[in-house]
């Protein structure tokens, strides 16, 4: 049984814990929204981008969608705010802002 992590708080007992290092199965990422985390959030500028799709490779997350071979808007329910894409694009087509969205 998956601990809900969505439940946990300060008055959460330690004997309800899932044992770490342990893999329940493939896509979690799916079942967890871990956006929650995020603190600072990548803005894309369409005007600038060129649809290279370096970016979506560089994305530890998997929260940048491409359909019909072009990148969309980031996946804001799984986007941890690393600003690892920002580096990654070579147009300058990405910027932070502060703040979770
Ligand atoms: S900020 Fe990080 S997690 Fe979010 S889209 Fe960019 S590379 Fe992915
Ligand atoms: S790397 Fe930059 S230019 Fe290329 S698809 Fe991503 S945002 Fe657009």
């Amino acid at each position: 049984m998956m601990t809900d992590i969505k439940k946990q708080d300060v008055d959460i007992r330690w004997q309800v814990l899932e044992p770490g290092c342990v893999v329940y199965g493939g896509s979690t990422a799916v079942a967890f929204n871990t956006g929650e985390w995020r603190v600072d959030t990548p803005v894309i500028d369409m005007e600038k981008c060129k649809q290279c799709l370096l970016c979506v490779p560089a994305c530890p997350d998997g929260s940048i969608p491409v359909v019909d071979q072009k990148r969309g808007d980031f996946d804001f329910e799984h986007c941890k705010g690393c600003g690892i894409c920002v580096k990654a694009c070579p147009f300058g087509a990405i910027t932070m802002k502060a703040g979770e969205k």
